[in-house]
């Protein structure tokens, strides 16, 4: 599923900002976001556009080019190659982050059953992703797409979760330091084996970063031993890897997720935990930081500026570098999966999301 970045949501708060004669603060879900004065009242519906939205050059954006126009010198085939990108920043001392515009900039939208609450307006509107483009030695040659009995890995932003706060008010969760480098996941089943970055099944060779890993640590033989058709999934990390920001030396997989095959379901933190035990015993695999291993975390951050805070501070793995946020994931199993979300840490966004 593709993320839903342009969305029509109801604004629900409204609020000065000092100081500022032009500007407010509206509250969309979890998001806080700037708008100009007057333009919205609680209650307003508008379309709200994620941070890392890349907008289409029209003329109903322009208000942004001098703060957020990008152009991608050799983006490849059939992606944006200029746009308006939509990252956090501060306004008057305050975190904005995305951007709401009113339903009447969007007349397409009226007469369509679009214009309501919580639709996806993304396609229509003809909003992309903005993503950094991926190193050649993390990409790799390609053997096919995503096996369809792996899951992706992806976390929702806890500003689009909002009712969590009431529903899993009981609920433990393990937080683990969230790692900005990229996703891999190596599985066995049986009769086939493999490695895949997020999006696609790579072949085998030996400039690729993810099978040289793999390799390494001998991944493979290690899971035929176990004999379980499962799959590890970690975040490389380290030189070469986005912009390294926990600069760290060599290049490195945290583990943080297991997923059961046969099962079609992640591994409960606790049986994560043993599985990893098997590893490390044998190979220097690493696992992600935990920052709490038990926290029934919305008992303890009851609001989201609360939980904001928590998931900012210095990195485990460094402590000279601000950590990227925290991923959170529930002890136990409710309803066939183990519910999990993450939290960016807004500190780190206003540095690194330039
Ligand atoms: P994002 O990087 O914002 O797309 O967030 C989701 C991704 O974070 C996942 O797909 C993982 O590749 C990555 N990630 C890094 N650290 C963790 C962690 N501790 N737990 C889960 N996912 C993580
Ligand atoms: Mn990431």
């Amino acid at each position: 599923m593709n993320r839903k970045l342009a969305t029509i949501r109801k604004v629900n708060e409204i609020k000065p900002i000092e100081g500022a004669d032009m500007i407010e603060l509206a509250t969309v879900d979890g998001w806080q976001c700037v708008v100009k004065k007057g333009e919205f009242k609680p209650g307003d519906l508008g379309v709200y556009f994620e941070i890392d939205s890349f907008l289409p050059l029209e003329e109903r954006y322009e208000f942004l080019r001098k703060s957020s126009y990008k152009k991608i010198p050799d983006q490849l085939q059939g992606q944006r190659d200029e746009g308006f990108r939509l990252r956090t920043v501060k306004l008057r001392g305050q975190i904005s982050q995305g951007l709401i515009l009113p339903l009447a900039s969007f007349p397409e939208l009226k007469s369509s059953p679009l214009g309501s609450v919580g639709s996806d307006v993304t396609e229509p509107l003809n909003v992309e992703l903005y993503e950094p483009p991926v190193p050649a030695c993390l990409s790799g040659q390609v053997r096919g797409g995503l096996p369809g009995f792996l899951k992706k890995t992806d976390e929702e932003r806890i500003q689009n979760l909002p009712q969590y706060f009431t529903i899993y008010e009981n609920l433990p969760f393990e937080c683990t330091e969230k790692i900005d480098g990229s996703s891999m996941s190596v599985y066995f089943t049986g009769n086939d084996q493999g490695v895949c970055s997020r999006n696609l099944n790579l072949l085998e060779d030996d400039v690729n970063t993810l099978w040289k890993i793999t390799n390494q640590l001998e991944l493979h033989k290690l899971l035929k031993e176990l004999n379980r058709n499962i799959a590890l999934q970690g975040e490389v990390a380290g030189e070469g890897v986005q912009k390294n920001p926990l600069k760290i030396r060599g290049q490195f997989f945290f583990l943080f997720n297991i997923w059961d095959i046969e099962k079609r379901q992640h591994l409960t933190p606790e049986e994560r935990m043993e599985v990893f035990h098997f590893f490390e015993k044998r190979v220097p695999m690493k696992h992600v930081p935990i920052v709490s291993p038990s926290i029934k975390v919305f008992e303890v951050y009851k609001t989201m500026p609360e939980l904001l805070e928590f998931a900012a501070g210095p990195s485990l793995l460094n402590k000279d570098v601000q950590r990227e946020g925290i991923v959170c994931k529930a002890l136990e199993v409710i309803g066939n999966e183990i519910i999990s979300f993450k939290v960016i840490s807004n500190k780190y966004l206003l540095q690194h999301d330039a």
